[in-house]
This record gives structure tokens, C-alpha cells and sequence, in this order.
């Protein structure tokens, strides 16, 4: 059963999905954040829908490690911490920071995420844990394992950092929106998404894993057509926004 789910046909649907998605994003903005709107179901406080919709991949891949016969590997200890990390700051960390208090976020997009996250969880933990793939010390000096590190601290960095920069713009009674100055957004408008992009190709490459890259591409499917409709939201929104920025990568796109 686990050699099918990470199988070359599943992981082709998997990526074909994602780029479908990332299509329809490009068309569709998805509901939630400035572009909320009617007609996407009932609505539930956006403080509880980023803990439950994020917390299948917080669960997941640590339990299959756990259940797996790698629990004495250094090298799945690694990409387990790094993993939680990430889904330990975003799950019990973010919603809990950010300045959603009041902000309603719709249930579809609650479940549509959450069942992501139950799929691309069990999807990584299984080809990392359960697929045979010797996971040897050595792998700790293979150039694929640093540059990935190299690029996954990176990135979280660049998330982190961008997303507080952000918060740094509401005070908990002001909840308009502000044009964020100052690091990468001197160059781009969403470089909290940049930032995670190059996380989740760094943790494709520290992994060496097919699921990590299909995770890679969904997440590009995600954050670039979103990227690009902010940038286009500011730009009609401040007409004082600064003209050489752009919507994720900078001098370029
Ligand atoms: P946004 O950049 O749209 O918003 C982040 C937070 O900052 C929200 O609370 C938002 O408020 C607020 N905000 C945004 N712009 C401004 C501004 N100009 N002035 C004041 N406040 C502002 O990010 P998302 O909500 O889409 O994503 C949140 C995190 O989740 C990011 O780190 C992102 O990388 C990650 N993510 C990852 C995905 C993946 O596929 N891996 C998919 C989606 C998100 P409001 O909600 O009111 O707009």
C-alpha cells in the first residue's frame, strides 16, 4: 500500500493537481484574509481555523516517524525537528500572534486546507519513513542535505521575519491595511511567500524526496498567484506604492 501512495502515480496526480490549482488561483483569489467574501460558506474565526487546518501535518509526519523503523536515525530525527518546526511555529505560534482577532475565515477553506495538509502529511511521512530509503549518516555531508538546510533556515528566516513586519503594522484596534517597508519588501511585495518557498525547495532538497519536491511545487501553486494579486491589490490600493517593487521575486517577477 505505501510503495502505491508514493508511487509514480500517485505522485503525478499529485503534481498535476497542483498545478491545476495553481491555474484556477490565478483566476480565483482564495477567499480568505482581504479577499474574504460572501459566498464560500459559513464563516469561523480565523484564530481557530489556522490551528485545526495546519495541525494534520503538525501530527502526522512526526507519528509516522514515530512508528516507523528510523526512530534511531539521526538523519530522520533531523528532518522530523525540522518539519515540527516549522508546523509548530505556524499551528501553535502564528494564528496566536498574528493580528486576526475578529477576522472570519471561511469553512470551506478550512476543510479544503485541512484535507491538504492530512494528504501532503501523510504523502511526506511516508516517503520519508516508509518507503525503504536507507537514511545512512553519510547523507549529512551529501551537497543536496547543506544546500537544502542552507536554503530551509533561509527561508523560515525570510517567513518569520516578513510575516512579524507585517503584525508590526496593526496595533490590536487598527486593522487596515498599511504598505510594509523595510528588508525584502523593499524589493517585493510578499516576501513572507518567498520565504517560504525557498523553505519548502530547501527541505525537498535536505530530504532528497519526491513528496518534498510535489510539496515544493504545490506550495509555488499556492503563494505565486496570490503573490501576484496583492501585488496588483497594492498598486491599486497606494498610489504612492513604490513602482520599482515587485510581486515575488525581485527584479523580476
Ligand atoms: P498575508 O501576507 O496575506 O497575511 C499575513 C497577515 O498579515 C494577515 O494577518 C494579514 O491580515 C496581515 N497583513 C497582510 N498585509 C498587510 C498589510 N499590508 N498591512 C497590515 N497587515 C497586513 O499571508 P497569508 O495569510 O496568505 O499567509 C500567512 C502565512 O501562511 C504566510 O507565512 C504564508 O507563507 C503561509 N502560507 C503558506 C501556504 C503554503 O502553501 N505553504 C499557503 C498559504 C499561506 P488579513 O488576514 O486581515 O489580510
Amino acid at each position: 500500500m505505501f510503495s502505491l501512495f508514493t508511487g509514480p502515480f500517485f505522485l503525478a496526480a499529485w503534481v498535476l493537481l497542483a498545478l491545476i490549482s495553481g491555474v484556477l488561483l490565478l483566476r480565483i483569489q482564495a477567499p480568505y484574509g482581504r479577499y474574504q467574501r460572501r459566498g464560500w460558506g459559513p464563516l469561523v474565526p480565523a484564530r481557530l481555523a489556522w490551528p485545526l487546518m495546519e495541525s494534520p501535518a503538525l501530527v502526522l509526519v512526526p507519528l509516522l516517524f514515530a512508528l516507523s523503523e528510523y526512530r534511531a536515525s539521526l538523519v530522520a530525527w533531523t528532518f522530523v525537528a525540522l518539519w515540527a518546526a516549522h508546523y509548530a511555529q505556524r499551528t501553535l505560534v502564528y494564528p496566536f500572534l498574528s493580528r486576526v482577532a475578529g477576522r472570519p475565515m471561511p469553512l470551506s477553506i478550512l476543510l479544503l486546507s485541512g484535507l491538504f495538509n492530512l494528504i501532503n502529511g501523510s504523502f511526506i511521512g511516508t516517503d520519508l519513513f516508509w518507503s525503504g530509503r536507507l537514511l545512512g549518516a553519510s547523507w549529512f555531508t551529501d551537497s543536496r542535505f547543506v544546500v537544502g538546510c542552507g536554503l530551509f533556515v533561509v527561508g523560515m528566516g525570510i517567513n518569520l521575519w516578513s510575516d512579524a513586519k507585517l503584525r508590526g503594522l496593526r496595533s490590536e484596534t487598527q486593522r487596515g491595511y498599511q504598505i510594509p517597508r523595510g528588508g525584502l519588501y523593499r524589493w517585493v511585495s510578499c516576501p513572507n511567500y518567498l520565504g517560504e518557498i525557498v523553505e519548502w525547495i530547501g527541505f525537498a532538497l535536505l530530504t532528497g524526496s519526491v513528496a518534498g519536491a510535489a510539496f515544493a511545487v504545490w506550495t509555488m501553486a499556492n503563494l505565486l498567484p496570490r503573490a501576484l494579486a496583492h501585488h496588483r491589490w497594492y498598486r491599486a490600493e497606494f498610489k504612492d506604492y513604490p513602482a520599482e517593487r515587485r510581486a515575488l521575486i525581485p527584479f523580476l517577477l
